[in-house]
């Protein structure tokens, strides 16, 4: 063996021992050392898709939606990943105790994971570092008393707002990835939507996508097993997300402003031009602040449901390009 050929050799070795840890964020092509990841899809030849179900705060105990959804992923044996605000959990706990108790025993009998989705559900970029790390913290001790259980290591952010700060206060609470989604349903958007049209909003799903729907929307509950069903109808299999992780590459996101962007299938944003990504934290990268409806502490309230408000039936006009907008009190991430 030639001395180059030893040189290869070691360096081979040495390399193969070594893997990249969660605690390092990709950031353009560089590692930045104790910032969780930003995931927002998988890349993955399985043929699996991650529901996520957000929030479960709510302003009318009375439309029963986080039951309803769970009752469908039930009957259905279909995997979701419920990222609840500790502050809804504690409403429900609160305020419909036997509503509780039947969301506790609902996940108990299904496959679910759990995700930290904070406890009062702030815009994250408008809080330090140390107040983020609190939030994330308290959101993880809500889920545990309610559920009897810890989140996985995963968290999402609110709105799907972040920044460097957020990557640092999600890897010191413990969760080595932050994890967004790559198709929005569009459901926390304005009035509840027709359920076709919500289905068209996620009829593009392919192997690898993470969609996002919230547990407070009629709409939602309605149309959960006509989403599932259509994913089964085109070979997916809705999983968990530690099973989509487990089964793919994630692709990560390097741009905080990304989030900005609708990603219903009706609305797919442009491809951004070639360039180097913007390092998360750059002012002119963080997306302009939505202005939540929520008090910390105090989960956001719905107005009280309108006859204008139910679920309209089939059929529904077809999905069309909408602007971005975030104004719905229950409006999220
Ligand atoms: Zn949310």
């Amino acid at each position: 063996m030639s001395r180059l050929s030893r040189y290869a050799a070691c360096l081979i070795v040495l390399l193969g021992g070594l893997s990249v840890p969660a605690s390092y964020a990709f950031v353009g092509d560089q590692m930045v050392h104790d910032r969780s990841p930003v995931i927002s899809h998988v890349q993955t030849v399985m043929p699996y898709v991650a529901i996520t179900v957000d929030d479960f705060y709510t302003g009318d105990y009375r439309r029963l939606t986080a039951i309803h959804i769970l009752e469908v992923a039930n009957a259905a044996h279909a995997a979701l990943t419920l990222c609840p605000a500790g502050s809804g959990l504690q409403a429900y706990s609160r305020l419909e105790p036997a509503q509780a108790t039947e969301i506790q025993q609902l996940v108990a009998a299904g496959t679910y994971e759990l995700c930290d989705h904070t406890y009062s559900h702030p815009v994250l970029t408008k809080l330090p570092a140390a107040a983020q790390e609190k939030e994330i913290l308290n959101g993880q001790v809500a889920i545990k008393r309610f559920f009897g259980r810890a989140p996985s290591s995963l968290f999402r952010p609110p709105y799907g707002s972040w920044n460097a700060q957020t990557q640092e206060a999600a890897y010191h609470a413990g969760y080595g990835r932050i994890i967004t989604w790559s198709i929005d349903s569009g459901d926390s958007e304005g009035p509840e939507k027709p359920v076709q049209m919500l289905l068209a909003d996620v009829a593009c799903a392919g192997p690898g996508d993470i969609i996002l729907t919230h547990a407070n929307r009629r709409s939602t509950a309605a149309a959960m097993p006509k989403i599932i069903a259509m994913l089964r109808a085109k070979g997916l299999e809705p999983v968990t997300l530690s099973t989509l992780l487990a089964n793919g590459t994630p692709a990560y996101s390097y741009n905080p402003a990304d989030m900005r962007r609708l990603y219903t299938c009706g609305h797919h944003p442009t491809p951004a031009p070639a360039g180097p990504p913007s390092l998360p934290g750059t002012p002119s990268a963080l997306p302009v602040p939505v202005s939540p409806s929520s008090v910390p502490g105090v989960p956001p309230v719905a107005p009280a449901p309108a006859a204008s408000d139910i679920v309209p039936p089939e059929p529904a006009p077809p999905p069309t390009p909408r602007a971005h907008r975030r104004n719905d009190p229950e409006a999220d991430g």
